[in-house]
Protein backbone atom coordinates (compact mmCIF):
# COMPACT_ATOMS: atom_id res chain seq x y z
CA UNK A 1 0.00 0.00 0.00
CA UNK A 2 1.04 3.16 -1.04
CA UNK A 3 1.12 6.53 1.91
CA UNK A 4 0.84 9.84 1.12
CA UNK A 5 2.00 13.10 2.62
CA UNK A 6 3.40 16.67 1.89
CA UNK A 7 6.67 16.04 2.60
CA UNK A 8 9.53 12.81 2.83
CA UNK A 9 12.41 14.00 4.19
CA UNK A 10 14.86 10.66 4.17
CA UNK A 11 17.70 10.46 6.90
CA UNK A 12 16.84 11.36 10.50
CA UNK A 13 19.82 12.67 12.16
CA UNK A 14 20.73 16.09 13.13
CA UNK A 15 19.77 17.74 9.34
CA UNK A 16 16.24 15.19 9.30
CA UNK A 17 15.34 16.63 12.50
CA UNK A 18 16.28 19.96 11.55
CA UNK A 19 13.95 19.73 8.57
CA UNK A 20 10.79 18.14 10.91
CA UNK A 21 11.80 21.27 13.10
CA UNK A 22 10.67 23.28 9.96
CA UNK A 23 8.48 21.14 8.49
CA UNK A 24 6.10 21.17 11.76
CA UNK A 25 6.47 25.13 12.05
CA UNK A 26 4.82 25.42 8.49
CA UNK A 27 2.47 23.52 8.84
CA UNK A 28 3.70 20.56 6.54
CA UNK A 29 2.64 16.82 7.14
CA UNK A 30 5.65 14.84 7.10
CA UNK A 31 7.55 11.80 7.92
CA UNK A 32 11.01 11.09 8.82
CA UNK A 33 12.27 7.99 7.53
CA UNK A 34 15.26 6.61 9.08
CA UNK A 35 17.59 3.17 8.76
CA UNK A 36 18.94 3.93 12.51
CA UNK A 37 17.02 2.12 14.99
CA UNK A 38 17.43 4.73 17.57
CA UNK A 39 17.76 8.90 17.43
CA UNK A 40 21.51 10.68 17.34
CA UNK A 41 22.47 9.82 13.73
CA UNK A 42 25.91 8.93 13.20
CA UNK A 43 27.04 10.37 16.45
CA UNK A 44 26.14 7.14 17.85
CA UNK A 45 28.69 5.46 16.36
CA UNK A 46 31.92 8.14 17.10
CA UNK A 47 34.61 6.97 18.86
CA UNK A 48 34.81 7.04 22.39
CA UNK A 49 37.30 10.04 23.22
CA UNK A 50 35.36 12.10 20.46
CA UNK A 51 34.22 15.55 21.19
CA UNK A 52 32.42 18.30 19.09
CA UNK A 53 34.53 21.10 18.05
CA UNK A 54 32.72 23.73 20.00
CA UNK A 55 30.80 24.61 23.06
CA UNK A 56 27.50 23.00 23.46
CA UNK A 57 25.22 26.61 22.79
CA UNK A 58 27.05 26.63 19.87
CA UNK A 59 26.12 23.17 18.55
CA UNK A 60 22.52 23.73 18.70
CA UNK A 61 19.72 23.02 16.21
CA UNK A 62 16.72 25.58 15.91
CA UNK A 63 14.42 26.31 18.75
CA UNK A 64 16.30 24.70 21.44
CA UNK A 65 19.93 24.82 22.54
CA UNK A 66 21.80 22.14 23.56
CA UNK A 67 22.15 21.98 27.03
CA UNK A 68 25.95 22.21 28.41
CA UNK A 69 27.63 18.91 29.36
CA UNK A 70 28.69 18.63 33.51
CA UNK A 71 32.03 19.27 33.32
CA UNK A 72 33.13 19.76 29.46
CA UNK A 73 33.16 22.84 27.14
CA UNK A 74 32.99 20.44 23.96
CA UNK A 75 30.01 17.76 24.70
CA UNK A 76 30.90 14.39 23.78
CA UNK A 77 29.02 12.28 21.32
CA UNK A 78 27.20 10.49 23.94
CA UNK A 79 25.85 14.16 25.13
CA UNK A 80 24.66 15.05 21.10
CA UNK A 81 22.99 11.71 21.02
CA UNK A 82 20.92 12.12 24.00
CA UNK A 83 20.42 16.21 22.70
CA UNK A 84 18.86 14.88 19.51
CA UNK A 85 16.87 12.03 20.85
CA UNK A 86 14.88 14.86 23.43
CA UNK A 87 14.87 17.48 20.41
CA UNK A 88 13.01 14.35 18.53
CA UNK A 89 10.84 14.12 21.60
CA UNK A 90 10.04 17.68 22.18
CA UNK A 91 8.68 18.48 18.77
CA UNK A 92 6.95 15.19 18.45
CA UNK A 93 8.87 14.66 15.35
CA UNK A 94 6.92 11.58 13.01
CA UNK A 95 10.10 9.76 13.25
CA UNK A 96 10.26 6.22 11.83
CA UNK A 97 12.99 4.27 12.96
CA UNK A 98 14.48 0.81 11.01
CA UNK A 99 13.44 2.05 7.78
CA UNK A 100 15.85 2.02 4.62
CA UNK A 101 15.03 4.16 1.70
CA UNK A 102 16.11 2.44 -1.11
CA UNK A 103 14.85 4.58 -4.10
CA UNK A 104 13.20 7.84 -4.63
CA UNK A 105 11.57 7.59 -8.26
CA UNK A 106 9.57 10.47 -10.17
CA UNK A 107 5.87 9.28 -10.61
CA UNK A 108 3.00 11.63 -12.13
CA UNK A 109 4.59 14.75 -10.93
CA UNK A 110 5.07 13.67 -7.59
CA UNK A 111 8.18 11.58 -6.14
CA UNK A 112 7.60 7.79 -4.85
CA UNK A 113 9.92 7.08 -2.06
CA UNK A 114 10.16 3.11 -1.96
CA UNK A 115 11.73 1.63 1.64
CA UNK A 116 12.02 -2.07 2.99
CA UNK A 117 8.77 -1.78 4.83
CA UNK A 118 6.37 0.41 2.24
CA UNK A 119 5.80 3.21 -0.42
CA UNK A 120 5.79 7.00 -0.10
CA UNK A 121 4.11 9.55 -2.27
CA UNK A 122 5.15 13.18 -1.52
CA UNK A 123 5.04 16.36 -2.68
CA UNK A 124 8.53 16.79 -2.41
CA UNK A 125 11.73 14.88 -0.25
CA UNK A 126 14.74 16.14 1.75
CA UNK A 127 17.06 13.94 1.63
CA UNK A 128 19.65 13.97 4.64
CA UNK A 129 21.45 10.65 4.42
CA UNK A 130 24.88 12.34 5.73
CA UNK A 131 28.30 10.49 5.18
CA UNK A 132 28.73 8.43 7.57
CA UNK A 133 27.37 5.31 5.52
CA UNK A 134 29.83 5.46 2.48
CA UNK A 135 33.28 5.47 4.46
CA UNK A 136 36.20 6.02 1.56
CA UNK A 137 39.24 4.50 1.03
CA UNK A 138 41.55 5.38 -1.75
CA UNK A 139 43.31 2.87 -3.84
CA UNK A 140 46.90 2.92 -2.70
CA UNK A 141 48.93 0.47 -4.60
CA UNK A 142 49.48 -2.75 -2.71
CA UNK A 143 46.46 -1.89 -0.53
CA UNK A 144 45.14 -6.13 -1.26
CA UNK A 145 48.54 -7.40 -0.22
CA UNK A 146 48.61 -6.12 3.50
CA UNK A 147 48.15 -8.79 5.60
CA UNK A 148 47.07 -7.48 9.14
CA UNK A 149 43.86 -5.26 10.10
CA UNK A 150 42.68 -2.53 7.59
CA UNK A 151 40.13 -0.30 8.89
CA UNK A 152 38.49 3.05 8.60
CA UNK A 153 37.51 6.21 11.03
CA UNK A 154 33.59 4.19 11.17
CA UNK A 155 35.54 1.26 13.02
CA UNK A 156 37.53 2.80 15.30
CA UNK A 157 36.30 2.83 18.80
CA UNK A 158 39.23 3.74 21.48
CA UNK A 159 43.09 2.52 21.71
CA UNK A 160 42.30 -0.55 23.36
CA UNK A 161 41.21 -2.21 19.90
CA UNK A 162 45.23 -1.81 19.40
CA UNK A 163 46.94 -2.08 22.41
CA UNK A 164 50.01 -3.65 21.83
CA UNK A 165 49.96 -2.73 18.17
CA UNK A 166 52.14 -0.96 15.36
CA UNK A 167 49.37 1.02 13.79
CA UNK A 168 49.59 3.95 10.62
CA UNK A 169 46.72 6.24 10.85
CA UNK A 170 46.21 7.93 7.37
CA UNK A 171 45.06 11.12 6.67
CA UNK A 172 45.10 14.54 6.89
CA UNK A 173 41.85 16.01 8.28
CA UNK A 174 40.25 16.00 11.36
CA UNK A 175 39.73 12.51 11.94
CA UNK A 176 43.40 11.40 11.21
CA UNK A 177 44.60 13.52 13.24
CA UNK A 178 42.32 12.99 15.84
CA UNK A 179 42.74 9.23 15.57
CA UNK A 180 46.14 9.54 15.81
CA UNK A 181 46.64 11.63 18.62
CA UNK A 182 44.16 9.26 20.85
CA UNK A 183 46.67 6.20 20.14
CA UNK A 184 49.58 8.36 20.96
CA UNK A 185 48.03 9.85 24.04
CA UNK A 186 47.21 6.41 24.90
CA UNK A 187 51.06 5.08 24.81
CA UNK A 188 49.82 1.49 24.48
CA UNK A 189 49.83 2.08 20.38
CA UNK A 190 53.18 2.88 18.13
CA UNK A 191 51.31 5.15 15.98
CA UNK A 192 52.93 6.76 12.56
CA UNK A 193 50.41 9.07 11.47
CA UNK A 194 51.09 9.67 7.31
CA UNK A 195 49.14 12.08 5.19
CA UNK A 196 49.17 13.54 1.57
CA UNK A 197 50.88 16.91 2.44
CA UNK A 198 51.91 18.39 5.31
CA UNK A 199 49.23 18.15 8.13
CA UNK A 200 47.31 22.57 8.72
CA UNK A 201 46.63 22.99 12.20
CA UNK A 202 44.24 26.10 12.40
CA UNK A 203 45.55 28.33 15.05
CA UNK A 204 44.63 27.14 18.61
CA UNK A 205 41.60 29.92 18.92
CA UNK A 206 39.81 28.44 16.04
CA UNK A 207 36.97 26.41 17.31
CA UNK A 208 33.81 25.56 15.76
CA UNK A 209 31.93 28.75 16.21
CA UNK A 210 34.48 30.73 14.35
CA UNK A 211 34.61 28.36 11.94
CA UNK A 212 30.67 29.05 11.61
CA UNK A 213 31.29 32.83 11.60
CA UNK A 214 33.83 32.41 8.39
CA UNK A 215 31.04 30.19 6.59
CA UNK A 216 28.74 33.02 7.37
CA UNK A 217 30.81 35.45 6.26
CA UNK A 218 31.78 34.26 3.00
CA UNK A 219 28.73 33.47 2.25
CA UNK A 220 27.17 37.08 3.07
CA UNK A 221 30.09 38.38 0.44
CA UNK A 222 29.44 35.87 -2.19
CA UNK A 223 25.84 36.95 -2.04
CA UNK A 224 26.72 40.85 -2.55
CA UNK A 225 28.81 40.31 -4.86
CA UNK A 226 31.80 40.25 -3.15
CA UNK A 227 35.34 38.82 -3.93
CA UNK A 228 35.59 35.78 -2.36
CA UNK A 229 36.89 36.64 0.97
CA UNK A 230 38.41 32.48 1.05
CA UNK A 231 36.36 30.34 3.25
CA UNK A 232 37.04 27.89 6.34
CA UNK A 233 39.40 25.94 3.96
CA UNK A 234 41.70 28.62 3.90
CA UNK A 235 42.76 28.69 7.37
CA UNK A 236 43.29 25.27 7.84
CA UNK A 237 42.34 21.54 8.09
CA UNK A 238 42.51 20.83 11.75
CA UNK A 239 40.74 22.25 14.56
CA UNK A 240 43.45 22.07 17.32
CA UNK A 241 40.48 20.31 19.77
CA UNK A 242 42.66 19.40 23.53
CA UNK A 243 43.88 16.46 22.92
CA UNK A 244 45.18 16.77 19.23
CA UNK A 245 46.60 19.91 20.94
CA UNK A 246 48.43 17.75 23.70
CA UNK A 247 49.54 15.10 21.18
CA UNK A 248 51.06 17.63 19.10
CA UNK A 249 52.68 19.88 22.46
CA UNK A 250 53.67 16.52 23.23
CA UNK A 251 55.47 15.85 19.98
CA UNK A 252 53.81 13.13 19.72
CA UNK A 253 51.76 14.26 16.93
CA UNK A 254 54.33 14.98 13.61
CA UNK A 255 53.43 13.24 10.37
CA UNK A 256 55.40 11.65 7.60
CA UNK A 257 54.41 11.84 3.85
CA UNK A 258 51.80 9.43 2.08
CA UNK A 259 53.72 6.19 1.61
CA UNK A 260 53.87 5.05 -2.09
CA UNK A 261 52.06 1.70 -1.12
CA UNK A 262 51.56 -1.12 1.01
CA UNK A 263 53.26 -4.62 1.27
CA UNK A 264 52.18 -7.80 3.66
CA UNK A 265 53.93 -6.36 6.40
CA UNK A 266 54.06 -2.76 6.58
CA UNK A 267 53.84 0.19 4.27
CA UNK A 268 56.75 1.38 1.77
CA UNK A 269 58.23 5.37 0.94
CA UNK A 270 59.17 5.72 -2.48
CA UNK A 271 63.13 6.52 -1.19
CA UNK A 272 63.05 3.52 0.32
CA UNK A 273 61.84 3.67 3.78
CA UNK A 274 59.79 1.17 5.52
CA UNK A 275 57.49 0.88 8.15
CA UNK A 276 55.71 -2.37 9.62
CA UNK A 277 52.62 -2.36 10.60
CA UNK A 278 49.92 -4.52 12.40
CA UNK A 279 47.17 -2.37 11.15
CA UNK A 280 46.53 0.42 8.74
CA UNK A 281 43.74 2.83 9.88
CA UNK A 282 42.33 5.29 6.78
CA UNK A 283 40.83 8.31 8.09
CA UNK A 284 40.50 9.16 4.29
CA UNK A 285 36.69 10.34 4.27
CA UNK A 286 33.32 9.63 2.78
CA UNK A 287 31.01 10.39 -0.04
CA UNK A 288 27.70 11.29 0.31
CA UNK A 289 25.16 8.79 0.74
CA UNK A 290 23.03 9.17 -2.36
CA UNK A 291 22.41 5.66 -3.57
CA UNK A 292 18.57 5.57 -2.95
CA UNK A 293 18.53 8.67 -5.50
CA UNK A 294 20.09 7.32 -8.41
CA UNK A 295 16.78 6.34 -10.32
CA UNK A 296 16.63 10.26 -10.10
CA UNK A 297 19.70 10.35 -12.78
CA UNK A 298 20.76 13.81 -10.76
CA UNK A 299 24.55 12.76 -10.75
CA UNK A 300 26.91 15.48 -12.05
CA UNK A 301 30.65 15.92 -11.35
CA UNK A 302 32.87 14.02 -8.65
CA UNK A 303 29.47 12.30 -7.69
CA UNK A 304 27.71 15.05 -6.50
CA UNK A 305 24.15 16.63 -6.73
CA UNK A 306 24.12 20.16 -8.63
CA UNK A 307 21.68 22.20 -6.54
CA UNK A 308 21.15 25.50 -6.17
CA UNK A 309 21.39 26.45 -2.54
CA UNK A 310 19.38 23.36 -1.40
CA UNK A 311 17.41 22.50 -4.49
CA UNK A 312 18.37 20.14 -7.28
CA UNK A 313 19.00 21.54 -10.02
CA UNK A 314 17.72 18.37 -11.81
CA UNK A 315 14.34 18.03 -9.34
CA UNK A 316 12.74 21.11 -8.10
CA UNK A 317 10.55 18.81 -6.02
CA UNK A 318 14.23 16.88 -4.14
CA UNK A 319 16.16 19.37 -1.43
CA UNK A 320 19.58 18.30 -0.17
CA UNK A 321 20.42 18.50 3.20
CA UNK A 322 24.11 18.17 5.41
CA UNK A 323 26.50 16.62 3.57
CA UNK A 324 28.81 19.24 3.05
CA UNK A 325 28.95 22.96 1.90
CA UNK A 326 27.74 22.03 -1.05
CA UNK A 327 24.38 22.03 0.52
CA UNK A 328 25.09 25.52 1.54
CA UNK A 329 27.54 26.68 4.08
CA UNK A 330 28.49 24.88 7.11
CA UNK A 331 24.70 22.70 6.07
CA UNK A 332 27.04 19.38 7.36
CA UNK A 333 27.18 21.15 11.03
CA UNK A 334 24.93 21.12 13.89
CA UNK A 335 25.06 25.14 13.91
CA UNK A 336 24.46 25.53 10.48
CA UNK A 337 21.79 22.67 9.18
CA UNK A 338 18.94 24.76 10.70
CA UNK A 339 19.91 27.72 8.36
CA UNK A 340 19.81 25.52 5.24
CA UNK A 341 16.77 23.83 6.71
CA UNK A 342 14.64 26.48 6.73
CA UNK A 343 15.76 27.51 3.18
CA UNK A 344 14.44 24.44 2.09
CA UNK A 345 11.25 24.20 3.61
CA UNK A 346 10.49 27.68 2.38
CA UNK A 347 10.93 26.54 -1.05
CA UNK A 348 8.50 23.56 -0.38
CA UNK A 349 5.61 25.41 0.49
CA UNK A 350 5.99 27.50 -2.78
CA UNK A 351 5.09 24.25 -4.76
CA UNK A 352 1.95 23.21 -5.99
P1 LIG B 1 24.03 11.64 9.91
O1 LIG B 1 24.24 11.97 11.33
O2 LIG B 1 24.95 10.67 9.27
O3 LIG B 1 22.53 11.14 9.77
C1 LIG B 1 22.05 10.57 8.58
C2 LIG B 1 20.98 9.56 8.93
O4 LIG B 1 20.42 9.07 7.73
C3 LIG B 1 21.51 8.37 9.70
O5 LIG B 1 20.69 8.09 10.80
C4 LIG B 1 21.47 7.24 8.67
O6 LIG B 1 21.25 5.97 9.22
C5 LIG B 1 20.30 7.67 7.83
N1 LIG B 1 20.31 7.10 6.48
C6 LIG B 1 21.34 7.02 5.61
N2 LIG B 1 20.93 6.45 4.46
C7 LIG B 1 19.62 6.17 4.62
C8 LIG B 1 18.63 5.58 3.78
N3 LIG B 1 18.90 5.18 2.54
N4 LIG B 1 17.38 5.43 4.27
C9 LIG B 1 17.07 5.86 5.52
N5 LIG B 1 17.97 6.43 6.35
C10 LIG B 1 19.23 6.58 5.90
N6 LIG B 1 29.73 18.80 13.24
C11 LIG B 1 29.63 19.75 14.21
O7 LIG B 1 28.75 20.60 14.12
N7 LIG B 1 30.47 19.76 15.28
C12 LIG B 1 31.43 18.81 15.44
O8 LIG B 1 32.18 18.85 16.40
C13 LIG B 1 31.54 17.76 14.45
N8 LIG B 1 32.45 16.76 14.60
C14 LIG B 1 32.48 15.75 13.67
C15 LIG B 1 33.38 14.69 13.85
C16 LIG B 1 33.42 13.65 12.93
C17 LIG B 1 34.38 12.52 13.13
C18 LIG B 1 32.55 13.66 11.82
C19 LIG B 1 32.58 12.54 10.80
C20 LIG B 1 31.68 14.71 11.62
C21 LIG B 1 31.61 15.76 12.55
N9 LIG B 1 30.72 16.82 12.38
C22 LIG B 1 30.65 17.81 13.34
C23 LIG B 1 29.93 16.96 11.14
C24 LIG B 1 28.45 16.61 11.23
O9 LIG B 1 27.81 17.39 12.22
C25 LIG B 1 28.16 15.13 11.50
O10 LIG B 1 28.74 14.36 10.49
C26 LIG B 1 26.67 14.82 11.54
O11 LIG B 1 26.47 13.52 11.96
C27 LIG B 1 25.97 15.05 10.20
O12 LIG B 1 24.58 14.94 10.41
P2 LIG B 1 23.59 14.45 9.27
O13 LIG B 1 22.22 14.49 9.84
O14 LIG B 1 23.87 15.21 8.02
O15 LIG B 1 24.06 12.93 8.96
Amino acid sequence: MTQHTDVVVVGGGQAGLAAGYHLRRQGLDHVILDAEAAPGGSWQHMWDSLHLFSPAEHSSLPGRLMPAQAGETYPDAGHVVDYLADYEKRYGLPVRHDTHVDAVRRAAGRLLVETDTGTWRARAVISSTGRWSRPFLPAVPGRGLFTGRQSHTVNYRSPAQFAGQRVIVVGGGNSGAQIAADLALDGRVEVTWVTQRPPRFLADDIDGRALFDVATARRRALDIGRDDPGGVASLGDIVAVPPVRAARDAGLLTAKPMFARLAADGAQWDDGSRSGADAVIWCTGFRPALTHLAPLNLRGPRGLIPTDGTRALGEPRLHLLGYGDWTGPASATLIGVGRTARDAVREITQLS
